[in-house]
Parts: structure tokens; C-alpha cells; sequence
């Protein structure tokens, strides 16, 4: 629950959702979450750190803990940034419609739901649990990630949910193929990573010795 926003005292509410594993959040992330906020007139962006995600099982995911403090420290100076535990505190898998469900009853009246996402992720939105509700409690940004190719992106919803069209929005983001699993790489090479991610999550990774052993 977040039940702290910022500056916040009453009225309704624009809310970006930006869920991910954030292992570790990074500039790609953050210029997104910027960029979504400008465009669609957001007060907030949420960024919601996932706890075990069921297509991530198979690799090593740092612990929650240190992927909640690491989006902590990245947020730090933007006043219409924050972090939430909500997914990160279920002992369960859980997914994207109860995240929705918990925010879109967060706040009285009711906020507005933008959930930020990935356009390739959001091609698969269809097999996501819930998804028409999913689509009736929110609209979506899908952010376009460099080398994306938008046809195929309106190809498969024309094909797959045409009914989402209005529903679905696409950012464009200036070129930053910056990935997390990029990052972590890099550090487990004992490369740079200065200026792919806030300095204090860098210095955050340093302290803690993550990623020096490959996951
Ligand atoms: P990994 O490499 O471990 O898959 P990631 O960099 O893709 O990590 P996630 O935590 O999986 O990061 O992504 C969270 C969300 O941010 C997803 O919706 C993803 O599509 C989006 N995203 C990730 N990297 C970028 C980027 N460079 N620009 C825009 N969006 C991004
Ligand atoms: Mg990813």
C-alpha cells in the first residue's frame, strides 16, 4: 500500500503503474517512467518491484529486499516517483489484474490506471490472467524499446484484440538499449556500469557484491 504519496492531499489522481523485476533498475527504466509521467499527465508513477516471477524462475533473481531498496535509491530524487511493496510482501506469485485491482481501489475517488509496460510484453497481454478486466481498469503505455518494430505490434493486436486498440498507447523512447541483464553482465566481467544507473545503486551493487557470480 502506498499510502504515503508525496505532496498528495485530495482529488482524483492520475496513477503509472511500472512493474518489473528491477534486478537492478536502471536508466532505460527511469527515462521511461519520466517520459510516461510528462505525456500522460501522471501525478505519480509507482514503480512496483515483482516478487517471483513465474518466466524468471529459472535464473538467479536478487533478493526482493535489495531490488526494493535499489528502485528506492533510484527514485530518491523524483517527487512523483515512489516504490511499493505490495508485490514484494505476497507470499505468492502474483499478477499483473491484482496489482491493478489493489491500486484502482488505493485512493478515493478512484485514480485513473496507466500500467506502463514493455510493447513486446504487452503483445502477450492476452494470455495475462483477467486481461479484459485488465484492460477495463486501466489503459496501457506500451513503451516501444529501440530496434522494436511497430508493425508487428499493430499486427498482432489488429489479429489478436482488436477491442484493446483504445485502450493500448505506445511511447516512443529515445534510444536506450540499456537492459538489466546488461548491467548485470557488465558487472559480473568487472565492467563499468557508471552512467547506466543512478550512482547510488551502482555504489548499492558495489556494497552488497551483487551480481559477481553468474546467475
Ligand atoms: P532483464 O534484462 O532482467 O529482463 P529489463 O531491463 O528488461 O531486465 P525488467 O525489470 O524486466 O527490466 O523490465 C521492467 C519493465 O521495463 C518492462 O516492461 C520492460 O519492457 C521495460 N524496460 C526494460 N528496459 C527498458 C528500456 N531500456 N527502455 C524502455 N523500457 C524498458
Ligand atoms: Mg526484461
Amino acid at each position: 500500500m502506498v499510502s504515503h504519496l508525496p505532496g498528495h492531499r485530495n482529488g482524483s489522481l492520475n496513477i503509472g503503474l511500472m512493474g518489473g523485476t528491477f534486478d537492478p533498475i536502471h536508466m532505460g527504466h527511469l527515462v521511461t517512467a519520466e517520459e510516461a509521467r510528462q505525456q500522460f499527465d501522471l501525478n505519480y508513477v509507482i514503480f512496483v518491484p515483482a516478487g517471483i516471477p513465474p518466466h524468471k524462475n529459472n535464473v538467479t533473481i536478487s533478493l526482493p529486499e535489495h531490488r526494493y531498496l535499489m528502485t528506492t535509491l533510484a527514485v530518491m530524487s523524483n517527487p512523483a516517483f515512489v516504490v511499493s511493496r505490495f508485490e514484494i510482501a505476497q507470499n505468492e506469485h502474483t499478477y499483473t489484474i491484482d496489482t491493478v485491482r489493489h491500486f484502482a481501489k488505493s485512493q478515493n475517488p478512484e485514480p485513473n490506471i496507466y500500467f506502463i509496460t514493455g510493447a513486446d510484453a504487452i503483445l502477450e497481454i492476452f494470455t495475462w490472467k483477467d486481461y479484459e478486466e485488465l484492460l477495463r481498469l486501466s489503459t496501457f503505455i506500451a513503451v516501444t524499446r529501440p530496434g522494436y518494430s511497430l508493425e508487428l505490434f499493430y499486427e498482432t493486436l489488429e489479429r489478436n484484440c482488436p477491442q484493446m486498440k483504445q485502450k493500448v498507447h505506445l511511447l516512443e523512447i529515445p534510444a536506450l538499449a540499456v537492459s538489466s541483464t546488461f548491467i548485470r553482465e557488465r558487472v559480473t566481467l568487472g565492467k563499468t556500469i557508471k552512467y547506466l544507473t543512478p550512482e547510488p545503486v551502482e555504489q548499492y551493487i558495489k556494497k552488497m557484491e551483487l551480481y559477481r557470480v553468474k546467475g
